[in-house]
Protein backbone atom coordinates (compact mmCIF):
# COMPACT_ATOMS: atom_id res chain seq x y z
CA UNK A 1 0.00 0.00 0.00
CA UNK A 2 1.38 3.21 -1.18
CA UNK A 3 -0.02 6.37 1.08
CA UNK A 4 0.11 9.75 0.92
CA UNK A 5 -0.61 11.73 4.11
CA UNK A 6 -1.31 15.45 2.78
CA UNK A 7 -1.29 18.54 5.33
CA UNK A 8 -4.03 21.45 2.93
CA UNK A 9 -2.79 24.85 2.72
CA UNK A 10 -3.28 27.50 5.32
CA UNK A 11 -4.88 30.60 4.20
CA UNK A 12 -2.95 33.67 4.83
CA UNK A 13 -4.01 34.57 8.29
CA UNK A 14 -2.76 36.01 11.81
CA UNK A 15 -1.81 32.51 12.83
CA UNK A 16 0.00 31.25 9.36
CA UNK A 17 2.57 33.90 9.96
CA UNK A 18 3.79 33.79 6.79
CA UNK A 19 4.74 37.26 6.20
CA UNK A 20 7.44 36.94 9.51
CA UNK A 21 8.47 33.56 8.28
CA UNK A 22 9.94 35.18 4.83
CA UNK A 23 12.66 36.78 7.29
CA UNK A 24 13.96 33.62 8.38
CA UNK A 25 13.81 31.87 4.95
CA UNK A 26 10.90 29.19 6.66
CA UNK A 27 7.80 28.37 4.44
CA UNK A 28 5.47 27.38 7.80
CA UNK A 29 5.60 27.49 11.25
CA UNK A 30 4.99 23.64 12.47
CA UNK A 31 4.84 20.12 10.88
CA UNK A 32 1.64 18.67 10.88
CA UNK A 33 1.94 16.64 14.58
CA UNK A 34 -1.53 14.76 13.97
CA UNK A 35 -0.28 13.32 10.56
CA UNK A 36 3.01 12.40 12.24
CA UNK A 37 1.61 10.46 14.82
CA UNK A 38 -1.12 8.78 12.34
CA UNK A 39 1.76 7.68 10.26
CA UNK A 40 3.08 5.88 13.04
CA UNK A 41 -0.34 3.85 13.61
CA UNK A 42 0.04 2.72 9.83
CA UNK A 43 0.87 -1.05 9.42
CA UNK A 44 5.06 -1.01 8.57
CA UNK A 45 5.10 -2.58 5.50
CA UNK A 46 2.96 0.70 3.88
CA UNK A 47 4.86 2.98 1.97
CA UNK A 48 4.33 6.21 3.42
CA UNK A 49 4.98 10.06 2.08
CA UNK A 50 3.99 13.31 3.97
CA UNK A 51 3.20 16.51 2.00
CA UNK A 52 2.39 19.60 3.21
CA UNK A 53 1.15 22.27 1.06
CA UNK A 54 2.42 25.18 2.86
CA UNK A 55 5.99 24.01 2.29
CA UNK A 56 5.46 23.12 -0.96
CA UNK A 57 2.94 22.15 -4.17
CA UNK A 58 1.45 18.67 -4.38
CA UNK A 59 1.12 17.67 -7.72
CA UNK A 60 -1.05 15.41 -9.97
CA UNK A 61 1.64 12.87 -9.66
CA UNK A 62 1.60 12.44 -6.28
CA UNK A 63 -1.42 11.97 -6.05
CA UNK A 64 -1.51 9.45 -8.62
CA UNK A 65 1.62 7.87 -6.69
CA UNK A 66 -0.71 6.89 -3.87
CA UNK A 67 -3.12 3.86 -3.56
CA UNK A 68 -5.19 5.76 -0.49
CA UNK A 69 -5.04 9.53 0.57
CA UNK A 70 -5.01 10.61 4.33
CA UNK A 71 -5.54 14.14 4.96
CA UNK A 72 -6.05 15.87 8.52
CA UNK A 73 -6.61 19.27 8.73
CA UNK A 74 -8.05 22.21 10.76
CA UNK A 75 -11.24 24.44 9.95
CA UNK A 76 -9.06 27.42 8.89
CA UNK A 77 -7.81 25.07 6.24
CA UNK A 78 -11.34 23.68 4.91
CA UNK A 79 -11.25 25.82 1.14
CA UNK A 80 -7.67 23.91 0.63
CA UNK A 81 -9.37 20.62 2.07
CA UNK A 82 -12.20 20.77 0.34
CA UNK A 83 -10.30 21.09 -3.31
CA UNK A 84 -7.76 18.47 -2.65
CA UNK A 85 -10.29 15.85 -1.47
CA UNK A 86 -12.15 17.15 -4.70
CA UNK A 87 -8.46 16.55 -6.69
CA UNK A 88 -8.24 12.89 -5.38
CA UNK A 89 -11.77 12.28 -6.53
CA UNK A 90 -11.28 13.05 -10.11
CA UNK A 91 -7.86 10.63 -9.80
CA UNK A 92 -9.79 7.88 -8.19
CA UNK A 93 -8.12 8.21 -5.30
CA UNK A 94 -9.63 6.77 -1.94
CA UNK A 95 -9.50 9.37 0.64
CA UNK A 96 -9.21 8.93 4.58
CA UNK A 97 -9.96 12.00 6.69
CA UNK A 98 -9.92 12.20 9.97
CA UNK A 99 -8.87 15.17 12.99
CA UNK A 100 -10.66 18.25 14.85
CA UNK A 101 -12.15 19.65 11.42
CA UNK A 102 -13.89 16.21 10.40
CA UNK A 103 -14.64 15.47 13.73
CA UNK A 104 -16.47 18.99 15.02
CA UNK A 105 -18.64 18.64 11.52
CA UNK A 106 -18.65 15.42 9.60
CA UNK A 107 -22.40 16.17 7.79
CA UNK A 108 -20.39 19.05 5.57
CA UNK A 109 -17.52 16.42 4.33
CA UNK A 110 -19.63 13.38 3.79
CA UNK A 111 -19.96 12.77 -0.06
CA UNK A 112 -16.01 14.50 -0.27
CA UNK A 113 -14.19 11.95 2.02
CA UNK A 114 -14.73 7.85 1.28
CA UNK A 115 -13.84 7.34 4.76
CA UNK A 116 -13.91 9.47 7.66
CA UNK A 117 -12.33 8.40 10.70
CA UNK A 118 -13.43 10.37 13.78
CA UNK A 119 -12.94 11.29 17.44
CA UNK A 120 -9.71 9.93 18.46
CA UNK A 121 -7.43 8.02 15.78
CA UNK A 122 -6.13 5.80 18.28
CA UNK A 123 -9.62 4.58 19.12
CA UNK A 124 -11.64 5.00 15.81
CA UNK A 125 -8.16 4.06 13.26
CA UNK A 126 -7.50 0.55 14.22
CA UNK A 127 -11.27 -0.59 13.02
CA UNK A 128 -10.56 1.14 9.88
CA UNK A 129 -7.14 -0.77 9.34
CA UNK A 130 -9.12 -4.21 9.69
CA UNK A 131 -12.10 -3.52 8.04
CA UNK A 132 -9.66 -2.29 5.49
CA UNK A 133 -7.28 -5.49 5.48
CA UNK A 134 -10.88 -7.82 5.21
CA UNK A 135 -11.63 -5.37 1.86
CA UNK A 136 -14.63 -4.09 3.49
CA UNK A 137 -13.69 -0.48 4.92
CA UNK A 138 -17.07 1.59 5.86
CA UNK A 139 -17.59 5.48 4.70
CA UNK A 140 -17.27 6.45 9.12
CA UNK A 141 -15.19 5.38 11.59
CA UNK A 142 -16.09 6.99 15.20
CA UNK A 143 -15.30 6.48 18.67
CA UNK A 144 -17.85 7.16 21.30
CA UNK A 145 -18.28 10.49 22.59
CA UNK A 146 -16.83 11.71 25.77
CA UNK A 147 -14.93 8.86 25.96
CA UNK A 148 -11.32 9.10 25.74
CA UNK A 149 -8.22 7.20 25.14
CA UNK A 150 -4.85 7.28 27.22
CA UNK A 151 -2.76 9.39 25.98
CA UNK A 152 0.34 7.42 26.94
CA UNK A 153 -0.61 4.42 23.88
CA UNK A 154 -0.48 7.68 21.50
CA UNK A 155 2.78 6.36 19.43
CA UNK A 156 5.95 8.26 19.01
CA UNK A 157 5.68 11.05 15.75
CA UNK A 158 6.99 9.67 12.54
CA UNK A 159 9.37 12.32 12.46
CA UNK A 160 11.94 10.31 9.85
CA UNK A 161 8.94 11.43 7.23
CA UNK A 162 10.06 14.84 7.22
CA UNK A 163 13.64 14.10 6.13
CA UNK A 164 14.57 16.80 4.15
CA UNK A 165 12.17 18.82 4.71
CA UNK A 166 12.29 19.58 8.43
CA UNK A 167 14.50 23.14 8.24
CA UNK A 168 11.34 24.71 6.13
CA UNK A 169 9.57 24.69 9.55
CA UNK A 170 10.27 27.33 11.85
CA UNK A 171 9.63 25.32 15.09
CA UNK A 172 8.31 21.40 15.96
CA UNK A 173 6.38 20.10 18.40
CA UNK A 174 4.44 17.78 20.68
CA UNK A 175 2.37 17.24 23.07
CA UNK A 176 2.48 16.76 26.70
CA UNK A 177 -1.46 16.76 27.56
CA UNK A 178 -4.51 16.81 26.34
CA UNK A 179 -7.94 18.29 27.79
CA UNK A 180 -8.17 21.37 30.04
CA UNK A 181 -9.79 21.60 33.34
CA UNK A 182 -12.11 24.88 32.49
CA UNK A 183 -15.23 25.08 30.35
CA UNK A 184 -15.33 27.91 28.54
CA UNK A 185 -18.26 28.37 26.56
CA UNK A 186 -16.84 28.91 23.32
CA UNK A 187 -13.89 27.00 23.39
CA UNK A 188 -13.81 23.82 21.84
CA UNK A 189 -11.47 21.89 23.25
CA UNK A 190 -13.82 20.34 26.49
CA UNK A 191 -15.62 18.75 23.87
CA UNK A 192 -12.75 17.46 21.76
CA UNK A 193 -10.37 16.62 24.28
CA UNK A 194 -12.12 16.75 27.68
CA UNK A 195 -11.67 18.14 30.84
CA UNK A 196 -9.79 15.51 32.63
CA UNK A 197 -6.27 16.06 32.21
CA UNK A 198 -4.46 13.54 29.86
CA UNK A 199 -0.53 13.80 30.31
CA UNK A 200 2.06 11.59 29.01
CA UNK A 201 4.81 10.63 31.80
CA UNK A 202 7.76 12.94 32.25
CA UNK A 203 10.06 9.91 30.77
CA UNK A 204 7.74 9.83 27.78
CA UNK A 205 8.42 13.99 27.19
CA UNK A 206 12.26 13.46 27.25
CA UNK A 207 12.10 10.36 25.03
CA UNK A 208 10.15 12.28 22.54
CA UNK A 209 12.78 15.76 22.84
CA UNK A 210 15.47 12.92 22.57
CA UNK A 211 13.88 11.80 19.01
CA UNK A 212 13.92 15.49 18.08
CA UNK A 213 17.18 16.19 19.25
CA UNK A 214 18.82 12.83 17.42
CA UNK A 215 17.13 14.20 14.27
CA UNK A 216 18.86 17.19 14.22
CA UNK A 217 16.38 19.47 15.15
CA UNK A 218 17.52 22.31 17.45
CA UNK A 219 15.70 25.68 17.98
CA UNK A 220 12.18 26.48 19.01
CA UNK A 221 9.60 23.42 20.14
CA UNK A 222 5.83 24.53 20.68
CA UNK A 223 4.32 22.34 23.33
CA UNK A 224 0.62 22.14 21.62
CA UNK A 225 -0.96 21.52 24.59
CA UNK A 226 -4.57 22.74 25.19
CA UNK A 227 -3.59 23.93 28.52
CA UNK A 228 -0.13 23.01 28.92
CA UNK A 229 -0.49 23.87 32.86
CA UNK A 230 -4.34 22.53 33.25
CA UNK A 231 -2.75 19.65 36.09
CA UNK A 232 -0.16 22.35 37.65
CA UNK A 233 1.26 19.64 39.91
CA UNK A 234 2.30 17.02 37.13
CA UNK A 235 3.35 19.88 35.00
CA UNK A 236 5.95 20.48 37.59
CA UNK A 237 7.51 17.03 37.72
CA UNK A 238 7.71 17.14 33.97
CA UNK A 239 9.07 20.43 33.79
CA UNK A 240 12.18 19.20 36.34
CA UNK A 241 12.96 16.61 33.82
CA UNK A 242 12.97 18.87 31.04
CA UNK A 243 15.35 21.14 32.70
CA UNK A 244 17.65 18.40 33.40
CA UNK A 245 17.52 17.20 29.66
CA UNK A 246 18.27 20.42 28.78
CA UNK A 247 21.37 21.09 31.17
CA UNK A 248 22.69 18.21 30.07
CA UNK A 249 22.47 18.73 26.16
CA UNK A 250 23.35 22.43 26.53
CA UNK A 251 19.40 24.51 26.17
CA UNK A 252 18.74 22.71 22.61
CA UNK A 253 15.72 23.98 22.43
CA UNK A 254 13.67 26.81 23.13
CA UNK A 255 10.03 26.56 24.20
CA UNK A 256 6.24 27.69 24.07
CA UNK A 257 3.42 26.64 24.97
CA UNK A 258 -0.12 27.87 25.86
CA UNK A 259 -1.24 28.51 29.79
CA UNK A 260 -4.01 30.17 31.50
CA UNK A 261 -3.91 33.39 33.65
CA UNK A 262 -3.35 31.44 36.45
CA UNK A 263 0.44 31.24 35.84
CA UNK A 264 1.02 34.26 37.10
CA UNK A 265 -0.01 33.54 40.41
CA UNK A 266 2.21 30.16 40.99
CA UNK A 267 5.85 31.99 40.95
CA UNK A 268 7.31 28.40 41.23
CA UNK A 269 5.94 27.14 38.30
CA UNK A 270 6.68 30.54 36.09
CA UNK A 271 10.40 29.45 37.95
CA UNK A 272 10.31 25.95 37.07
CA UNK A 273 9.32 26.81 33.36
CA UNK A 274 12.20 29.25 32.77
CA UNK A 275 14.67 26.42 33.87
CA UNK A 276 13.49 24.51 31.36
CA UNK A 277 13.78 26.73 28.84
CA UNK A 278 10.28 28.33 27.99
CA UNK A 279 9.97 31.71 26.75
CA UNK A 280 7.05 32.22 25.82
CA UNK A 281 3.30 31.69 26.94
CA UNK A 282 -0.08 32.19 24.42
CA UNK A 283 -3.00 32.95 26.89
CA UNK A 284 -6.91 34.03 26.62
CA UNK A 285 -6.76 36.96 28.11
CA UNK A 286 -10.42 37.17 25.94
CA UNK A 287 -12.15 40.72 27.01
CA UNK A 288 -11.44 43.69 29.43
CA UNK A 289 -15.68 42.86 30.24
CA UNK A 290 -15.82 41.29 33.48
CA UNK A 291 -19.75 40.38 32.67
CA UNK A 292 -18.55 38.76 29.58
CA UNK A 293 -16.09 36.59 31.13
CA UNK A 294 -18.42 35.66 33.60
CA UNK A 295 -21.10 34.73 30.85
CA UNK A 296 -18.63 32.68 28.78
CA UNK A 297 -17.76 30.72 32.02
CA UNK A 298 -14.18 32.12 32.09
CA UNK A 299 -14.55 32.84 35.28
CA UNK A 300 -10.74 32.11 36.04
CA UNK A 301 -9.79 35.80 34.45
CA UNK A 302 -12.67 37.63 35.96
CA UNK A 303 -11.16 38.88 39.18
CA UNK A 304 -7.69 39.45 37.71
CA UNK A 305 -5.57 42.21 37.45
CA UNK A 306 -4.29 41.38 33.91
CA UNK A 307 -1.64 44.71 33.37
CA UNK A 308 0.21 43.09 36.84
CA UNK A 309 -0.16 39.46 35.59
CA UNK A 310 1.35 40.03 32.83
CA UNK A 311 3.81 42.52 33.72
CA UNK A 312 4.54 39.49 36.17
CA UNK A 313 5.41 37.10 33.76
CA UNK A 314 7.94 39.56 31.57
CA UNK A 315 9.76 39.91 34.26
CA UNK A 316 10.13 36.61 34.86
CA UNK A 317 11.49 35.66 31.31
CA UNK A 318 8.32 34.90 30.19
CA UNK A 319 6.70 36.74 26.86
CA UNK A 320 3.18 36.69 26.73
CA UNK A 321 1.13 36.56 23.32
CA UNK A 322 -2.76 37.25 24.25
CA UNK A 323 -5.81 35.92 22.54
CA UNK A 324 -8.91 38.39 23.05
CA UNK A 325 -12.41 38.08 21.58
CA UNK A 326 -15.45 41.07 20.46
CA UNK A 327 -18.79 39.88 20.37
CA UNK A 328 -20.08 38.79 23.63
CA UNK A 329 -23.46 39.18 24.63
CA UNK A 330 -22.46 41.56 27.09
CA UNK A 331 -20.26 43.82 24.87
CA UNK A 332 -21.15 46.96 23.82
CA UNK A 333 -20.00 49.30 21.25
CA UNK A 334 -18.13 50.69 24.01
CA UNK A 335 -15.77 46.93 24.23
CA UNK A 336 -13.24 47.84 21.11
CA UNK A 337 -11.97 51.11 23.07
CA UNK A 338 -12.02 49.52 26.16
CA UNK A 339 -10.30 46.29 24.31
CA UNK A 340 -7.45 48.33 22.92
CA UNK A 341 -6.47 50.38 26.54
CA UNK A 342 -6.88 46.87 27.68
CA UNK A 343 -4.06 45.56 25.21
CA UNK A 344 -1.98 48.97 25.58
CA UNK A 345 -1.65 48.88 29.40
CA UNK A 346 -0.43 45.08 29.61
CA UNK A 347 2.04 45.60 26.89
CA UNK A 348 0.84 42.58 25.19
CA UNK A 349 2.99 42.73 21.90
CA UNK A 350 1.56 39.67 19.92
CA UNK A 351 -2.50 40.33 20.46
CA UNK A 352 -4.52 38.17 18.17
CA UNK A 353 -8.16 39.47 18.44
CA UNK A 354 -10.85 38.11 16.95
CA UNK A 355 -14.46 37.68 16.57
CA UNK A 356 -16.17 35.19 18.36
CA UNK A 357 -16.76 32.27 16.24
CA UNK A 358 -19.50 29.61 17.03
CA UNK A 359 -17.45 26.40 16.62
CA UNK A 360 -19.56 23.54 16.16
CA UNK A 361 -19.80 20.72 18.97
CA UNK A 362 -19.13 23.91 21.45
CA UNK A 363 -22.00 24.84 24.24
CA UNK A 364 -21.92 28.01 22.47
CA UNK A 365 -22.58 27.04 19.22
CA UNK A 366 -25.96 24.97 21.00
CA UNK A 367 -27.28 27.99 22.41
CA UNK A 368 -27.07 30.28 19.62
CA UNK A 369 -28.72 27.33 17.51
CA UNK A 370 -31.41 27.29 20.05
CA UNK A 371 -31.65 30.79 19.95
CA UNK A 372 -32.46 31.17 16.52
CA UNK A 373 -28.67 33.29 16.07
CA UNK A 374 -26.55 30.77 13.91
CA UNK A 375 -25.77 32.25 11.09
CA UNK A 376 -24.32 29.79 9.25
CA UNK A 377 -20.48 27.65 9.46
CA UNK A 378 -17.90 29.27 11.56
CA UNK A 379 -14.21 30.10 8.92
CA UNK A 380 -12.09 28.36 11.65
CA UNK A 381 -10.07 31.64 11.74
CA UNK A 382 -10.76 33.45 14.43
CA UNK A 383 -9.57 36.74 13.27
CA UNK A 384 -10.66 36.81 9.78
CA UNK A 385 -13.12 39.65 10.75
CA UNK A 386 -16.70 36.93 10.13
CA UNK A 387 -19.21 36.51 12.66
CA UNK A 388 -21.58 33.10 12.40
CA UNK A 389 -24.46 34.87 14.62
CA UNK A 390 -26.10 37.80 15.07
CA UNK A 391 -25.11 39.03 18.15
CA UNK A 392 -26.67 40.72 20.69
CA UNK A 393 -25.08 44.12 22.76
CA UNK A 394 -24.29 45.82 18.95
CA UNK A 395 -25.10 44.70 15.67
CA UNK A 396 -23.19 42.95 12.97
CA UNK A 397 -22.04 46.34 11.18
CA UNK A 398 -20.78 47.76 14.55
CA UNK A 399 -18.69 44.12 15.58
CA UNK A 400 -17.20 44.53 12.15
CA UNK A 401 -16.66 48.16 12.51
CA UNK A 402 -15.19 48.04 16.24
CA UNK A 403 -12.96 44.52 15.32
CA UNK A 404 -10.88 46.57 12.17
CA UNK A 405 -10.84 49.53 14.40
CA UNK A 406 -8.89 47.99 16.98
CA UNK A 407 -6.64 45.39 14.57
CA UNK A 408 -6.08 48.37 12.38
CA UNK A 409 -4.97 50.31 15.97
CA UNK A 410 -3.29 48.44 18.04
CA UNK A 411 -0.83 47.43 15.14
CA UNK A 412 -0.62 50.93 13.86
CA UNK A 413 3.59 51.85 14.44
CA UNK A 414 3.02 54.13 17.14
CA UNK A 415 1.00 52.15 19.16
CA UNK A 416 3.11 49.21 18.57
CA UNK A 417 5.92 50.93 19.54
CA UNK A 418 3.91 52.53 23.01
CA UNK A 419 3.25 48.80 23.46
CA UNK A 420 7.31 47.92 23.17
CA UNK A 421 8.49 50.42 25.38
CA UNK A 422 6.67 48.97 28.42
CA UNK A 423 7.99 45.35 26.84
CA UNK A 424 11.18 46.22 27.35
CA UNK A 425 11.04 48.42 30.92
CA UNK A 426 9.59 44.95 32.44
CA UNK A 427 11.25 42.46 30.30
CA UNK A 428 13.98 40.32 31.78
CA UNK A 429 14.85 37.94 29.20
CA UNK A 430 15.62 34.65 30.40
CA UNK A 431 19.36 34.34 30.93
CA UNK A 432 19.33 30.47 29.92
CA UNK A 433 18.42 31.28 26.28
CA UNK A 434 20.89 34.19 25.55
CA UNK A 435 23.33 32.89 24.44
CA UNK A 436 21.59 31.58 21.08
CA UNK A 437 23.02 32.45 17.71
CA UNK A 438 21.84 31.23 14.49
CA UNK A 439 22.35 32.12 11.09
CA UNK A 440 18.58 32.13 10.68
CA UNK A 441 18.38 34.75 13.22
CA UNK A 442 20.92 36.63 11.78
CA UNK A 443 19.54 36.41 8.01
CA UNK A 444 15.90 37.70 9.69
CA UNK A 445 18.11 40.85 11.48
CA UNK A 446 19.73 41.87 8.12
CA UNK A 447 16.49 41.18 6.55
CA UNK A 448 14.39 43.21 8.65
CA UNK A 449 16.74 46.38 8.54
CA UNK A 450 16.05 45.90 4.87
CA UNK A 451 12.63 45.88 4.55
CA UNK A 452 11.36 47.48 7.71
CA UNK A 453 14.25 49.95 8.77
CA UNK A 454 14.75 51.17 4.87
CA UNK A 455 11.24 50.49 2.89
CA UNK A 456 8.75 50.75 5.26
CA UNK A 457 6.77 53.45 6.50
CA UNK A 458 7.56 52.24 10.02
CA UNK A 459 11.06 52.56 10.16
CA UNK A 460 11.71 55.71 12.21
CA UNK A 461 9.42 53.80 15.17
CA UNK A 462 11.66 50.70 14.20
CA UNK A 463 14.89 52.68 14.51
CA UNK A 464 13.77 55.03 17.52
CA UNK A 465 12.90 51.12 19.42
CA UNK A 466 16.94 50.44 19.12
CA UNK A 467 17.72 53.69 20.35
CA UNK A 468 15.23 52.73 23.57
CA UNK A 469 16.23 49.12 23.74
CA UNK A 470 19.93 49.92 24.29
CA UNK A 471 18.79 52.24 26.98
CA UNK A 472 16.67 50.05 28.47
CA UNK A 473 17.09 46.85 28.02
CA UNK A 474 20.26 45.68 25.74
CA UNK A 475 18.93 41.77 26.75
CA UNK A 476 16.21 42.24 24.99
CA UNK A 477 17.81 43.34 21.36
CA UNK A 478 17.13 39.85 19.91
CA UNK A 479 12.97 40.07 21.29
CA UNK A 480 12.45 43.40 20.00
CA UNK A 481 13.81 42.23 16.57
CA UNK A 482 11.61 39.41 16.02
CA UNK A 483 8.73 41.76 17.33
CA UNK A 484 9.21 43.86 14.68
CA UNK A 485 8.77 41.27 12.09
CA UNK A 486 5.78 39.33 13.84
CA UNK A 487 4.16 43.57 12.98
CA UNK A 488 5.19 43.57 9.63
CA UNK A 489 3.37 40.10 9.18
CA UNK A 490 0.08 41.60 11.20
CA UNK A 491 0.06 44.77 9.56
CA UNK A 492 0.04 42.91 6.28
CA UNK A 493 -2.74 40.52 7.17
CA UNK A 494 -4.36 43.29 8.97
CA UNK A 495 -4.24 45.78 6.46
CA UNK A 496 -6.43 42.71 4.13
CA UNK A 497 -8.85 42.60 6.89
CA UNK A 498 -9.49 45.95 6.35
CA UNK A 499 -9.27 46.77 3.00
CA UNK A 500 -13.35 46.36 2.12
CA UNK A 501 -14.54 48.81 3.78
CA UNK A 502 -11.99 51.56 2.76
S1 LIG B 1 -9.04 27.98 29.54
FE1 LIG B 1 -8.55 28.07 27.34
S2 LIG B 1 -8.34 25.92 26.66
FE2 LIG B 1 -9.40 25.92 28.65
S3 LIG B 1 -11.56 25.85 28.13
FE3 LIG B 1 -11.00 28.01 28.43
S4 LIG B 1 -10.45 28.79 26.38
FE4 LIG B 1 -10.47 26.52 26.29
Amino acid sequence: MKVLLVYPKYPDTFWSFRHALAFTGKKAAFPPLGLLTIAAMLPKEWTLRLLDENIGEISDEDILWADLVFISAMLAQSKATVEMLARCRLFRRDTVAGGAMFTSDPDRFSGLVDHLVLGEAERSLPYFLEDLKQGHAKPVYASEAKVYCDIMISPIPRWDLLQGTMRSYSSVSLQFGKGCPHDCEFCNVTGLNGRIMRLKTATRVIEELSVMYYAGWRGSVFFADDNFIGHKKKAKGVLSEIAVFQQTYGYPFQFYTQVDISLADDDELISMMARAGFFRVFIGIETPEIESLKGANKHLNAGVDMPASVKHLFQRGIQVQGGYVLGFDQDTVETPRKMIDLIQTTGVLTAMVGPLQALPGTRLYHRLSAEGRLLGNSTGDNTDGTVNFTPKGMTREELAVGYRNVVSTIYSPEMYYGRLLTFLDEYRPNPLLRHHFSWGSMRAFVFSVVRIGILSQARSWYWRSFIETARRNPAAFSAVVEHWIFRFHFDRVSRNLIKPES
